[in-house]
């Protein structure tokens, strides 16, 4: 029998420090976290800067999430306290998921890809993985196989970051019965270590679509998600068939409003397909807090990807990013309102036990999706 966990996604900030420029340019840090858990921001209203340092209770917000971390706090900390745990269940054969929510420049990309000198969450939870799987195989007969793809979400179209650009145009989303939302037509690259993944999201991170916009030069204008998929053979569980674990690891772009980026052209119409996704999540989420019957999932690419994630069959951990400095306030504020709304929402993960005769039905499907884009054609 599968097992099935019913939990509500597990929300936690993280608020950066304040860079050396921000310092140089005199910007006070208004984000304060206490507790491990709580995150308190300070409205530095239209006034001067000095007049929030007096630290007047009346204009503090308060917020308590699942966890919190301040400037202190590193990447590995952090994975410890979020991702880690969701590993063992990914090898039990569940779906899990962790993204990274907030304005450009808060630190979503820091924290979910990260640096050679501090590596975000992709790069811990595969190394994780393998890890996990290594323990395993070493003590007896079950075996492995683990396959990645990375994709991004851009103006609303998927974008293969591992494949060849010329397979772009088919790509789109398909639901399977087991393993629920995918990308199809997507590359799918079998692998053997840590490294072939590392080189994997390097190569693929590089090909990412960034676009200068007024607010800052780096800005990511696209979704980006790393999928990793574990099939586990010979488990006393189901030792005819496999458990089928995935994790999805998502970098989304910036949640600012197209607006406040001073976008144009070609550029305003990118922020406002990002927007219509992170609209369309927003929406989903709200639906899902309230607990409302319909949920608005059609509305984007992103959300149609995240079904699962969102209120389905996945264990869901959301890191909130947000800048301390007095300049990014309402987008602090409209981050923490948003992730303070997502803790409401309820997942219902279970085992994803496939046997031989679901491996058929797979099949199947997939004979009749093809069929499906050869009459199409
Ligand atoms: P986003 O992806 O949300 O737009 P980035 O991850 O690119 O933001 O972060 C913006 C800048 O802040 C980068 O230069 C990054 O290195 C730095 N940064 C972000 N988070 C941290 C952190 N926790 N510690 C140190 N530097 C950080
Ligand atoms: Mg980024």
């Amino acid at each position: 029998m599968a097992e099935e966990e019913v939990a509500r996604i597990s929300v936690a900030v993280r608020c950066r420090p304040l860079s050396e420029h921000e310092r140089s340019n005199m910007v006070q840090s208004i984000c304060r976290v206490m507790d491990g858990r709580l995150v308190i921001l300070l409205d530095p209203g239209a006034s001067a800067a000095h007049d929030y340092l007096r630290q007047d209770k009346s204009k503090e917000k308060r917020f308590a999430f699942d966890q919190a971390f301040g400037p202190d706090a590193d990447t590995k900390t952090l994975f410890t306290a979020t991702a880690e745990p969701l590993i063992k269940s990914v090898l039990q054969g569940y779906n899990a998921t962790v993204f990274a929510y907030g304005s450009t420049g808060a630190g979503k990309t820091f924290t979910m890809i990260g640096t050679p000198v501090e590596p975000g969450i992709m790069f811990r939870s595969v190394e994780e993985i393998f890890k996990g799987v290594a323990t395993v195989v070493d003590e007896g007969t079950e075996s492995f196989s683990i396959s990645c793809s990375f994709v991004e979400v851009y103006n609303e179209n998927f974008r293969d970051l591992a494949g060849n650009s010329d397979r772009e145009g088919i790509l789109d989303l398909r639901e399977d019965p087991v393993s629920g939302s995918y990308v199809a037509g997507i590359r799918e690259i079998q692998t053997e270590s840590v490294q072939e993944v590392m080189d994997l999201l390097q190569h693929g991170n590089q090909r990412r679509t960034t676009e200068p916009t007024a607010m800052n030069v780096t800005s990511s204008r696209s979704h980006a998600v790393l999928q990793v998929r574990v099939e586990r053979k010979g488990n006393p569980s189901n030792p005819s068939g496999s458990l089928l674990g995935k994790l999805s690891m998502i970098d989304l772009a910036g949640s600012e409003r197209a607006a406040e980026t001073k976008n144009q052209g070609v550029r305003l119409l990118e922020g406002a397909n990002i927007n219509r996704s992170l609209l369309a999540l927003g929406n989903c989420i709200n639906a899902l807090a309230s607990g409302s019957h319909f949920v608005p999932y059609r509305d984007s690419k992103l959300t149609r990807l995240l079904k699962d994630s969102l209120g389905g069959n996945c264990k869901t951990v959301m890191i909130a990013t947000t800048s301390p400095g007095h300049l990014s306030y309402e987008d602090t504020l409209n981050t923490l309102k948003y992730a303070n709304r997502a803790k409401n929402i309820r997942v219902r993960a279970k085992q994803n036990l496939v046997t031989p005769d679901e491996h058929v039905s797979q099949y199947e499907h997939a004979i009749a999706d093809l069929r499906n884009e050869v009459a199409i054609l």
